[in-house]
């Protein structure tokens, strides 16, 4: 590759024009930035191919001289450009041009085109080739093509991506020993491994570079992991230098408040409640602040777990905070835990973003003089406005939906220097071990692993949509029994491009055929008073049948519900129609859920979308639904948009990776502990300014 001619002036100083944007946009900052930008794939333009030689449908780099162009308006106005190689001759066709590409094929002008080759009737073709000027050696390396986005041309970014490279420090920070263990890859050090990959040679087997197997991705793949995991790393060693509240039991033991809730409950805690309590109750009795993900299947039975942390926390006399990403969960937590808290004698919050102004200032005022030991709400919980007297353990329920901001907004409202509140996070989506060991390997983990006894397990049927009928027949069924039905939809209105059934229209079809049965709406849309009445009507079995938008994914609970049906199961997640499914099966009736499929021209099944459909007919068990979530999707999309970003592993694959992960996870603290400054480095280096994000 010949250098730019005119390196662009680094990215970190130049004025903010709409390039420069969209290499914010991009990530790219630093130098380094740019050079762990590493190309999608690669073109060749080292090699000309003789028309002669050429096969059909080959993609190839053909040089000539342009014999004829001309605009044609035969059919549809388009540029013919017929180019004569010597060995025969080709005709370039343009759909769309511009009369700088016209001019730049004048007759007589020797150009190099790089396209598909179709042979035909009239001779050689190639549709929308990449043209250029025949100057110059032809380039000795691969052409990158790197992730861009619109307004930034490829030609742009190389020349960026160039520059960086070639100004960015790439000294090693992995000392040799420590790279011993994983042989090959360590061959390569990062300068190497990284020119590499920008500018491979030609005769590459471009294979190793496209499943990253290659020694040169494998270095980087390293890289990224170690960087991770020390990240990490530091985040907890920091942490156990912040001091929290110790919260232990005081009373006397079966005076303790946590002992009459457990005496109230109309249940046995299951072995794996009893051991989950007993590790949260262990940590939070120390000065060093919690940081626990509490995870278990839907229906496992975490807000019970939540409730007694609760109780040690509130006898230990300092205050709880329990959040929750939606208000309709917010809302139910809140039943739950006052009819359990309130007559042993504990005063709750309610904190929510709809409420009334009066109401709100009477619960800020409870929260702040401290009368309020529990409080339970949506994000409202952590606005500025929110003064806690003494806030010692927070609680965050379905943590997956929430951003890092928000879980470090909820850990600073201790309003101490050096203090932090003790940190239970709750999840129904259980984290694959690999995942568990990279992204929240600074976390302590508790797993229910046993549903509570005496449920029912749900029975998955995979229903086309053409046997429409036949499900609305079923749901009369339940209904005589004295069961009810939750119908979701994907989407509330047809306003999308994608043709979806929408909510209200299945309302109504529903409320056609199911006469004299009370048929509720419920999507996202309506104002917050409206759904929790539809709610409520549902909870408390006035209402036989539920249609609604995916606003009941998280957390409802109302046992007498046995059968749902998930329209457009197709275009669901897997993660999510498992939380879906798992709304019924929480009494003792026998549960179904039918997941309806559309095939046909207009939605046709993908390869993907039935690999969803199948897992969930095979398996109700979380842990093995994540884990085929993770391999379907990835782990981006599995950890939620607002996750993605900062935490993100861009090269490694933590799948396929797992030994690499193994060794980071061993080499992290040997780095950190022999030579710190080197891990400084490698961290500053991988994660810049994003590290201290991934420590919330
Ligand atoms: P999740 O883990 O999905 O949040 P919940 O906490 O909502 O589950 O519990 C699901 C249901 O199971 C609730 O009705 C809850 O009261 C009940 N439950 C929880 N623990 C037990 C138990 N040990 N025995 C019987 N029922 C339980
Ligand atoms: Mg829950």
């Amino acid at each position: 590759m010949p250098p730019p001619s005119k390196a662009p002036a680094s990215p970190a100083r130049a004025a903010k024009s709409p390039m420069q944007k969209a290499l914010d946009r991009l990530g790219l900052k630093r130098d380094i930035d740019c050079a762990l930008h590493l190309p999608l794939r690669y073109e060749d333009e080292t090699r000309i191919t003789r028309l002669a030689d050429a096969r059909e449908g080959d993609h190839i780099q053909i040089e000539g001289t342009v014999v004829d162009c001309e605009v044609s308006l035969r059919q549809r106005r388009q540029l013919l450009v017929r180019l004569d190689d010597g060995s025969d001759a080709c005709t370039l066709r343009f759909f769309t041009f511009y009369p700088a590409l016209q001019k730049s094929l004048a007759v007589g002008t020797r150009i190099r085109a790089r396209g598909e080759v179709k042979g035909g009737f009239l001779g050689w073709t190639m549709m929308h080739p990449v043209t250029r000027a025949a100057t110059g050696e032809l380039p000795t390396a691969l052409t990158p093509v790197y992730p861009s986005v619109a307004a930034l041309p490829q030609a742009y970014l190389r020349k960026v991506v160039a520059s960086g490279l070639a100004r960015a420090d790439l000294s090693d920070t992995i000392p040799t020993d420590l790279l011993q263990e994983i042989g090959q890859q360590a061959a390569w050090g990062l300068r190497q491994a990284l020119h590499y990959l920008h500018h491979p040679r030609p005769d590459v087997a471009l294979a190793t570079l496209e499943d990253h197997s290659h020694p040169a991705w494998q270095r980087l793949k390293i890289e990224e992991l170690l960087a991770q995991q020390l990240s990490q790393l530091q985040a907890k060693r920091e942490r156990a230098q912040l001091s929290a509240p110790v919260l232990k039991p005081v009373a006397s033991h079966a005076a303790a408040l946590h002992q009459r809730l457990l005496a109230a409950l109309p249940f046995a805690l299951t072995t794996a409640q009893h051991r989950v309590v007993a590790e949260i109750s262990h940590d939070i009795a120390r000065s060093v602040p919690m940081h626990r993900l509490l995870q278990g299947d839907v229906g496992a039975g975490k807000t019970v777990v939540a409730a007694l942390a609760a109780a040690i926390c509130i006898e230990a006399g300092a205050q709880c905070a329990l959040m929750a990403p939606t208000e309709i969960l917010a809302q139910q937590h809140f039943g739950k835990l006052v009819g359990w808290l309130e007559p042993l004698g504990i005063q709750t919050a309610w904190l929510t973003g709809s409420q009334k102004t009066k109401e709100r200032r009477k619960m800020l005022a409870l929260i702040e003089s401290g009368e309020a030991a529990l409080v339970v709400g949506t994000h409202a919980v952590i606005q500025d406005k929110v003064q806690f007297k003494q806030l010692a353990l927070a609680i965050i329920d379905e943590q997956h939906r929430f951003g890092v901001a928000q879980r470090l907004a909820l850990r600073q409202k201790m309003g101490q220097e050096g203090f932090e509140p003790h940190l239970l996070m709750m999840t129904a989506t259980p984290i694959p071990r690999t995942l568990a060991m990279s992204y929240y390997a600074d976390l302590e983990v508790s797993t229910i692993d046993e549903l509570p006894p005496g449920r029912t397990p749900i029975v998955t049927k995979l229903v086309n949509e053409s046997r429409r009928d036949e499900v609305i027949e079923r749901i009369r069924a339940q209904l005589a029994q004295g069961r009810q039905v939750y119908w979701v939809c994907p989407l509330i209105e047809e306003s999308e491009a994608l043709d979806l059934v929408n909510a209200t229209e299945t309302h109504a079809q529903l409320s056609a055929a199911l006469p004299g049965v009370a048929v509720g709406l419920l999507h996202s849309r309506m104002p917050q008073a409206e759904k929790q009445a539809v709610m409520s009507l549902f909870a408390q079995g006035q209402m036989g049948v539920l249609v609604s938008t995916t606003v009941i994914e998280v957390g409802v609970d109302v046992p007498n519900a046995s059968l749902m049906v998930v329209e457009h199961a197709e275009r669901f997640g897997l993660s999510q129609l498992h939380q879906l499914r798992g709304r019924v099966g929480r009494g003792a009736a026998a549960s179904a859920c039918v997941l309806l499929y559309a095939t046909g021209e207009a939605s046709r099944l993908g390869e993907t979308a039935r690999a969803r459909l199948k897992a969930m007919q095979e398996t109700s068990d979380g842990f093995e639904i994540a884990r085929r979530d993770l391999e379907i999707r990835g782990p981006g999309e599995f950890l939620g948009a607002r996750q993605s970003g900062a935490a993100m592993l861009r090269f490694a694959d933590l799948a396929t990776d797992t030994h690499l992960l193994d060794w980071a996870r061993k080499t992290a603290p040997v780095l950190l502990d022999r030579h710190p400054e080197l891990a400084e480095r490698h961290v500053a280096r991988w994660l810049g300014g994003k590290a201290e994000f991934l420590k919330a």
